[in-house]
């Protein structure tokens, strides 16, 4: 069952709505990946980890999400920075592309369900270019294919630019402008005397040439994800020109709205400008791992609204990673509470106090979540979580109560990336399933000792004590306890 209460600001209407997907509890999911002509600086990952953040939430919600993340390995930057390297464009965009799975990984990014390169889609492209001349919307010039941004009357939708403003008679031939030189865009661009010569090109209707940046997407989410996507991110930068090019391309292709919730992430900053590649202001997300590790990379994007610039510092930082140790501290001291604590009998009623007060702050976590991904306020219920753990693990706690708390604490530790359930073999998981197959091997024992096969019960009692579980027969039944706890 999908949860029906999920809100996001959209970048399109500027406003917050309510979460309607195209299908009940289906969601096509397009996040802006990486153009891998170097490694990505951790500004990239704010990206990134939001877009991981937003299908944790709606898998939490019970939605099913086809998450489609490409990897641009053509375009201007590609093709320059192979050049001046000296290399062929693949072993650039190849060496880059494996670099940013590492980081998926060391960032325990939730891989995407497909990670289409833009090298692969060019016959696509070409058709798509093609419907698009046939339609009148783009037309061939002696350096490419253009789109005509006065053929398409919506054009500025997303980033509401005035176009009369703007439009120039010249055609943008870069990858990438601003606002103020709006004008018509490559789709296609014939190839250069260098292109050629590096073998850099592709056969098309029009010549050897390879496509802009923008028809990139607009083909991969086509096929990929259909007409209409549900969701479509990015960074803020991307608003203008990429996305609105793309709504031009796609949307004048099918007559069909090309997506219904545009996500922008504001971007991270670092002495007040923005880190980006090109200002050379950025850092690597290797450094900032082995510095602080991947939790308090992800706790100090957490802090921050996706939509607020967060400034890098490490001032910052060290406090995300006194925040993440103290959720952490929690975590260990449950451990120790649950290896030590005695059998009781009968439920107190603090118990059921307690577990109150923890449902009501998850209730707090899931509407701070619903509310357009408002991590700021849920990190808040999460520390209320942890807060009323410690202090219930000060008094005398019920086992049972203390573990559901803990499965609680561990979902919404896991449902914002702090943790992951599925991936580690945590102290905590591992004592389950070791409860679990003790208290199996306790009924075996039982049963041979009803059947009197004491051979085998003995055996088992013998192996239990070999691996510290000391187990002690009274009348009312077998206990056990771990060596170490003694
Ligand atoms: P790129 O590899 O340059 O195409 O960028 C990949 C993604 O990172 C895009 O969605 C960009 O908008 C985003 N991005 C770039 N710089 C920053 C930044 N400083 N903060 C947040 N996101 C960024
Ligand atoms: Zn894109």
């Amino acid at each position: 069952m999908v949860h029906d209460g999920l809100y996001f600001w959209n970048t399109l209407t500027r406003q917050k709505q309510k979460f309607h997907p195209i299908d009940a509890d289906k969601v096509r999911l397009y996040v802006c990946g990486p153009t891998v002509y170097n490694d990505p600086h951790i500004g990239n990952w704010r990206t990134f980890l939001f877009g991981d953040l937003l299908r944790r939430w709606l898998e939490y919600r019970g939605y099913t999400v086809f998450h489609v993340m490409n990897i641009t390995d053509i375009d201007d930057k590609t093709i320059r920075d192979s050049g001046k390297e000296g290399v062929p464009l693949k072993v650039l965009t190849d060496r880059y592309t494996q670099s940013f799975f590492r980081g998926l990984k060391m960032l325990r990014i939730f891989p995407a369900t497909v990670y289409p390169r833009a090298t692969d889609y060019v016959p696509e492209m070409i058709q798509f270019i093609q419907i698009l001349l046939q339609k009148g919307i783009a037309y061939e010039t002696r350096d490419g294919v253009y789109f005509d941004i006065d053929a398409f009357p919506h054009y500025g939708q997303l980033s509401h630019i005035a176009l009369n403003n703007v439009k120039t008679t010249t055609r943008m031939t870069a990858d990438e402008y601003d606002k103020d030189t709006a004008q018509d865009f490559a789709l296609w661009k014939h190839s250069t005397p260098d292109e050629l010569q590096r073998e850099i090109y592709f056969d098309s209707p029009w010549g050897k040439g390879r496509p802009g940046w923008h028809i990139e997407c607009s083909v991969m989410t086509n096929t990929l994800l259909g007409e209409t996507l549900d969701i479509h991110v990015g960074g803020e930068d991307l608003v203008f020109p990429h996305h609105e090019n793309e709504i031009a391309q796609s949307e004048s292709l099918t007559g069909q709205p090309f997506v219904h919730y545009w996500l922008h992430v504001r971007h991270l900053m670092i002495n007040g400008r923005k880190m980006s590649k090109s200002l050379g202001n950025y850092v690597l997300f290797d450094e900032v791992l082995a510095q602080y590790g991947t939790d308090t990379l992800r706790y100090f994007f957490l802090s921050v609204h996706y939509r607020r610039p967060i400034n890098f510092t490490h001032a910052t930082m060290k406090i995300a990673q006194n925040s993440m140790m103290r959720l952490r501290t929690t975590l260990d001291l449950i451990e120790d509470v649950l290896q030590s604590n005695d059998e009781e009998l009968g439920v107190p009623a603090e118990a059921f106090a307690f577990l109150d007060s923890i449902h009501q702050h998850r209730q707090t976590f899931e509407h701070s979540m619903d509310d357009d991904l408002d991590t700021h306020s849920a990190l808040d219920a999460l520390h209320a979580v942890s807060k009323t753990i410690n202090e219930y693990c000060a008094v005398k706690p019920n086992t049972a109560a203390l573990m559901t708390a803990r499965r609680v604490y561990l979902q919404l530790l896991d449902a914002v990336g702090l943790y992951s359930i599925d991936e580690q073999s945590s102290p905590a998981e591992f004592q389950d399933h070791s409860q679990a197959f003790i208290t199996l091997l306790l009924s075996l024992r039982d049963l041979m000792r009803a059947e009197k096969n004491y051979k085998v019960s003995d055996l088992i009692r013998d192996k239990l004590a070999q691996l510290g579980v000391v187990l002690t027969d009274t009348t009312n039944g077998t206990s056990w306890k771990l060596k170490a706890s003694d």
